[in-house]
C-alpha cells in the first residue's frame, strides 16, 4: 500500500502536518491522526476569553473537515506505546498501527512535584488552565466567583515553559475582569524568573490600566521558594502562609508523555536535528511543537505550525521524492494588555549546525500610541484565524 505516517497529537503541530502532508501529497501517503479530543480548544487566546474579548465556543475547533475534505484518518484514541523496532504504535483500545514515519506532537505535561503541595490530583481546586478546555472554564468560572475584594494567586513557571508571554498576559486579562467586575479585588504573582518575556511592556501596561492591583513577588523577594496548600486555599512564601480565594498553579513542564515512553527525550525535552525537526533519537520519528529542544524558537502554537511545515516537507521528500527546500521557520507572540492594548515579540529563525538560530527579531516598544496597539491587536485577531484554519481546513 502508500506509505504511512502517523501522528499523534491534533494540536498546533500535529493538525497541521496532517493537513500540510495530506494536501501537497495529493493521495500519495496515508496520513492517520491520533487524538482523544473531539473538539480542539485552543490555549491561544484563552486568555482573551478569561477577560471577556472571546466566548468559549470560539476557542473550539472539529477535526471534521480534516476527515472529510483532506481524506486523514482521524483516529479518536490515546496512544499509550511505540516500538520503534517494529515501528508501530498502540493505542489505549488496544489497536496497533504500523508507521513508515511516525510525528509527536504531543505538547507538554507537568513536571511532578515541581511546585510543593500541588499534583494534578489538585488541579479542580487550583487549576493550571495551560492546557486547552475544561480548565479553561475552570478558572474564569473561579474567577466570576470570587468575593469583592478577594485575592487572586497565580504561581508562575520556571523556563522553558509553553508560551513565555502566556503567563502575563492572562495576569492582564484577569486583572481586566476585576477592574470591571470585581474593582477592589488584588492579584499576587509569585514568579521564579528574574525576569520574563515583554516584562517592560506588561508592567507599563499595567502601571496604566490597572494601577496597584497587582504585586509580583520574585525570587529575590522569595517567590522560588513557594507551597500551595489545595486544602485550606493557602500559599506559602518564604515560611508565610497566607489565604488565597482562586490559586492558579502553573507546574514546570516536560514534554508530553508519549515522548519519553518512545525514548525520544534527554531529560525533560525531546532533542531534534534543526534542519528537519527529526528526532536525534530515531530517524524514524519526527517531534514538533511544545515536546522539542530546538534551540531559539519559543513554545508557542505559531512555531509549532511553522515547524510542522518544515517536517511535512521532509518527510514527504523522504517518502515521495518531493523537493525537500531549505529549512525557515518563524514566530510571532502577541498579547493583549487591555482592550485595544496589544503588543508583540517575535522572530525568523534558520538552521545552524547545533540548533534552530533565531535571524532577525522584533519587539513593541513601551510609549507607543494607541493607534499602534490597536493595529497590533487586530493583528493578533487575524493570525489566530490564520492559523486554525491552516490546521484544521
Ligand atoms: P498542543 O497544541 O497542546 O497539542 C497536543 C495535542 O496532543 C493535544 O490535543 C493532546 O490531546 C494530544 N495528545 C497528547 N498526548 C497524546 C497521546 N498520547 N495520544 C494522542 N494524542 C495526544 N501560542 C501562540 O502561538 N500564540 C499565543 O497567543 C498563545 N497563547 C497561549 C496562551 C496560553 C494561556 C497557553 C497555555 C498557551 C498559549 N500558546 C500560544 C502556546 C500554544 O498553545 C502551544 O505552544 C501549542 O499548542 C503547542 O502545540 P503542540 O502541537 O506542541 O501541542
Amino acid at each position: 500500500g502508500k506509505p504511512r505516517v502517523v501522528v499523534v497529537g491534533g494540536g498546533a503541530g500535529g493538525a497541521t502536518i496532517a493537513r500540510y502532508l495530506a494536501k501537497d501529497s495529493k493521495g500519495a501517503l496515508d496520513v492517520v491522526l491520533i487524538e482523544p479530543a473531539r473538539t480542539y480548544y485552543t490555549c491561544f487566546f484563552s486568555n482573551l476569553y478569561l477577560g471577556g474579548f472571546q466566548t468559549y465556543e470560539s476557542l473550539g475547533h472539529s477535526y471534521g473537515k480534516l476527515a472529510t475534505e483532506y481524506g486523514i484518518n482521524v483516529v479518536q484514541d490515546y496512544a499509550v506505546g511505540v516500538d520503534r523496532d517494529a515501528k508501530s504504535v498502540t493505542l489505549a483500545s488496544g489497536t496497533t498501527l504500523s508507521y513508515d514515519r511516525l510525528v509527536l506532537s504531543p505538547g507538554i505535561d507537568f513536571v511532578e512535584n515541581a511546585v510543593p503541595g500541588w499534583s494534578t490530583a489538585a488541579q479542580h481546586i487550583m487549576p493550571h488552565a495551560y492546557k486547552g478546555g475544561s480548565q479553561t472554564q475552570l478558572l474564569q468560572a473561579q474567577m466570576a466567583a470570587m468575593p469583592q475584594g478577594g485575592t487572586f494567586a497565580m504561581v508562575a513557571p520556571p523556563n522553558p515553559y509553553r508560551c513565555p508571554p502566556g503567563p502575563y498576559e492572562r495576569i492582564s486579562m484577569v486583572a481586566h475582569h476585576f477592574k470591571t467586575n470585581n474593582p477592589t479585588a488584588k492579584i499576587l504573582l509569585i514568579d521564579p524568573k528574574e525576569t520574563y518575556s515583554k516584562q517592560a511592556l506588561f508592567e507599563e501596561g499595567w502601571n496604566i490600566h490597572y494601577p496597584g492591583m497587582i504585586t509580583r513577588i520574585g525570587p529575590d523577594m522569595g517567590g522560588g521558594v513557594i507551597e500551595v496548600r489545595p486544602d485550606t486555599m493557602e500559599i506559602v512564601v518564604d515560611g508565610e502562609a497566607e489565604k488565597v480565594d482562586v490559586c492558579n498553579v502553573i507546574p514546570a513542564q516536560r514534554a508530553g508523555n508519549i515522548a519519553a515512553i518512545a525514548g525520544v527525550t534527554d531529560g525533560n525535552w525531546a532533542p531534534v536535528h534543526p534542519d528537519s525537526m527529526l528526532s536525534k533519537a530515531d530517524e524514524n520519528i519526527y517531534v514538533l511543537g511544545d515536546a522539542t529542544n530546538q534551540g531559539d524558537m519559543p513554545k508557542s502554537g505559531f512555531s509549532a505550525n511553522s515547524q510542522a511545515k518544515v517536517a511535512a516537507n521532509h518527510i514527504r521528500g523522504a517518502l515521495t521524492g518531493s523537493t525537500v527546500f531549505p529549512a525557515k521557520y518563524s514566530n510571532t507572540c502577541w498579547s493583549l494588555i487591555a482592550p485595544d492594548d496589544g503588543v508583540k515579540v517575535g522572530a525568523s529563525y534558520e538552521p545552524t549546525a547545533e540548533k534552530i538560530a533565531s535571524v532577525e527579531s522584533f519587539v513593541s516598544q513601551t510609549g507607543e500610541d494607541a493607534a499602534l496597539r490597536k493595529a497590533t491587536y487586530e493583528e493578533s485577531l487575524g493570525w489566530y484565524a490564520g492559523i486554525t484554519t491552516d490546521m484544521f481546513g
